[in-house]
C-alpha cells in the first residue's frame, strides 16, 4: 500500500479517525466532529486541516513553542547535527551536548551538571530517583520522602502522579509510589479556603510546609519539589515572602529543593527561570517544554555540584553511582535544538519582550475584568498568566465548567487558541490560560483579548 499522500487531507482526517488515540480528550465527539489535524505553522500563527488561521495564544497547547513556528534556522540545526551524528547514548557524550550544557549552566549561577532525558515527567523521575539514592547512601535510607505541593502537576508517570497535587487526575491510575507526601498549595486569591485570609499570606503558607515537615519527622524528608509559578493547576503565581521562607525551611531542615521549571524554564516568565525571581538557590531544577521549543524533544535535570558529589564513584562500593539511563535522553538533536532555540531568545531580546509584553497582556487582563463580573481574579508573571473565572466574586465560587469550556471554544471559532485549567480537576478547571510565544507583539495580545472578550459576553451575558 502506498503511503498516504500528504495533500489528500480528508484521508490524513480519516485515517486519524482511525487510527490515533489523541492525548486528555474523549473520543466519542469524533463520530460527529472531525479531529483537529494542525498542518503548518508560522510565528504565533496555525493552520488547521480547513485552512483556517488560529493565533495561537498556548505556544502549542501547552506552554511549549516559545520562539514560534517555522524557525529554520532551529531545523538547520537539527538537520546539520543529523546528518554528521544522529545517536550515541549518554554513556559518551556528543559535540551540542557540550555545547547546550555549558550555555545552559551559564544561565543558572550555582548549578553544574545537566542529566539528559526526553519529556518533563522523565526529568523529574530522575530528580527523584536521585533524592533516593541520597537517602539510601547518605541517610541510611531514611530521608526517602519527597514533599509535593497541591495543585502542582509534575508529570505523568505512576512516581510523577504520585507527587501529583492534581488528585483526580489520578483517580483510577493507582496504587501510587510510597514516600510522597503533599503540602498546601499557596494561591493567594483562595486563602480562605484554607483559613490563611490575612496578612502575611506568602509567609504563613510556607509556615503550613513547616507543620507538614513537623509532622512527618525533619529526618525523613529528602525533597521538596514545586513549580515556581504553578501552571495547570491555576497559574498560581506566589505570594510576597512565601520563596523566602520555604528557602528558610529547607536549609533548617536539610532538605534538598526540586524546581520543577517544566513550564517556567527557558524564558516564559521573563528571567530564564522562574525561580530566579525569587533569589532561591535549588539543588535540582528540572526543565522540558520550552528548551527547544517543541523543535525537538528535550528535558534536563540539572544539578549542583553538592549533589553529583554524593554520587561520585566509590572504590569500596561498585553500585554506588546514578544506575540510570535513558536510551533516547540527550540525543543529539535535542541539544542541537536546544542550542539554536536559545540562541534566538538572546540575539532578539525575547526575555525583555517578554516581561514588557507580560506587562501589557497583565493590563488587558484587568480591562477585561472590569467589564466581566466573572472574571473574580487576573494574574501572572511574563507571558504567562491565568485569568480565574467565578459565580459570584463575593463567594469566589468557581464558574460552570461547562461555560468556562464554551468560552474556550468561542475563542476557537473566532480563530484564537487559549487554554483552561485542567479540566479534570472539579474545583479549579475555572482560570483561562495564556501563554503565547516569547515573540508576541502587541497586536497579537489585543486579538488574544479581543476574542476573550467577545466570547465572554456570549457566554455569559
Ligand atoms: N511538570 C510540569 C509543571 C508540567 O506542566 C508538565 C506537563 N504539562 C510536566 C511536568 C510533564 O511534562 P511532560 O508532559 O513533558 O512529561
Amino acid at each position: 500500500m502506498d503511503n498516504l499522500n500528504p495533500n489528500d487531507l480528508s484521508a490524513i482526517v480519516e485515517a486519524d479517525r482511525a487510527h490515533i488515540w489523541h492525548h486528555l480528550l474523549p473520543h466519542k465527539q469524533f463520530e460527529t466532529t472531525d479531529p483537529r489535524i494542525i498542518v503548518e505553522g508560522k510565528g504565533m500563527r496555525v493552520w488547521d486541516q480547513n485552512g483556517k488561521e488560529h493565533l495561537d495564544g498556548v505556544s502549542g497547547g501547552v506552554w511549549t513553542v516559545n520562539v514560534g513556528y517555522g524557525r529554520v534556522e532551529i531545523a538547520d540545526a537539527v538537520h546539520a547535527q543529523l546528518v554528521k551524528m544522529n545517536y550515541f547514548a549518554q554513556t559518551a557524550g556528543s559535540i551540542p551536548g557540550s555545547q547546550f550544557a555549558e550555555k545552559l549552566i551559564s544561565k543558572m549561577p550555582g548549578l553544574t551538571r545537566v542529566y539528559y532525558a526526553n519529556s518533563g515527567s522523565e526529568a523529574n523521575e530522575k530528580a527523584f530517583k536521585m533524592v533516593r539514592q541520597i537517602s539510601a547512601r547518605h541517610h541510611g535510607g531514611k530521608k526517602y520522602k519527597i514533599l509535593y505541593r497541591h495543585r502542582d502537576y509534575h508529570g505523568t508517570t505512576i512516581a510523577c502522579l504520585s507527587a501529583g497535587g492534581q488528585e483526580q487526575r489520578n483517580a483510577q491510575y493507582g496504587p501510587f509510589t510510597p514516600g510522597f507526601v503533599a503540602v498546601p498549595h499557596c494561591l493567594e486569591y483562595r486563602a480562605h479556603e484554607q483559613g490563611l485570609a490575612g496578612d502575611d499570606y506568602g509567609v504563613r503558607a510556607a509556615d503550613a510546609i513547616e507543620e507538614v515537615i513537623l509532622r512527618e519527622g525533619p529526618d525523613t524528608i529528602g525533597a521538596l519539589c514545586l513549580e515556581p509559578v504553578t501552571a495547570g493547576g491555576g497559574v498560581i503565581v506566589p505570594p510576597k515572602g512565601y520563596w523566602e521562607r520555604v528557602q528558610e525551611i529547607c536549609t533548617k531542615y536539610d532538605i534538598l529543593l526540586h524546581i520543577d521549571e517544566v513550564v517556567c524554564g527557558v524564558g516564559r516568565t521573563g528571567t530564564w527561570f522562574g525561580y530566579q525571581h525569587y533569589g532561591v538557590k535549588p539543588d535540582f531544577v528540572t526543565m522540558a517544554k520550552g528548551v527547544a521549543s517543541g523543535y525537538a524533544a528535550i528535558s534536563c535535570c540539572v544539578t549542583s555540584e553538592r549533589v553529583f558529589e554524593m554520587f561520585k564513584d566509590d572504590p569500596t562500593d561498585p553500585l554506588h553511582f546514578f544506575r540510570d539511563i535513558s536510551t533516547f535522553g540527550g540525543c543529539t538533536s535535542g541539544p542541537a535544538a536546544a542550542l539554536a532555540n536559545i540562541k534566538i531568545i538572546e540575539d532578539e531580546g525575547l526575555l525583555e519582550n517578554t516581561t514588557r509584553m507580560g506587562e501589557y497582556m497583565l493590563d488587558q487582563l484587568a480591562a477585561l475584568q472590569e467589564k466581566h463580573a466573572v472574571i473574580g481574579h487576573v494574574r501572572g508573571k511574563g507571558l504567562f498568566l491565568g485569568a480565574e473565572l467565578v459565580a459570584d466574586r463575593t463567594t469566589k465560587e468557581p464558574a460552570d465548567e461547562k461555560k468556562v469550556q464554551a468560552v474556550v471554544a468561542d475563542c476557537m471559532q473566532q480563530g484564537v487558541i487559549i487554554g483552561a485549567t485542567n479540566r479534570s480537576v472539579p474545583g479549579y478547571n475555572n482560570t483561562l490560560c495564556f501563554s503565547p510565544a516569547l515573540i508576541s507583539t502587541k497586536d497579537d495580545l489585543n486579538q488574544i483579548a479581543d476574542a476573550v472578550d467577545k466570547a465572554l459576553t456570549r457566554v455569559f451575558g
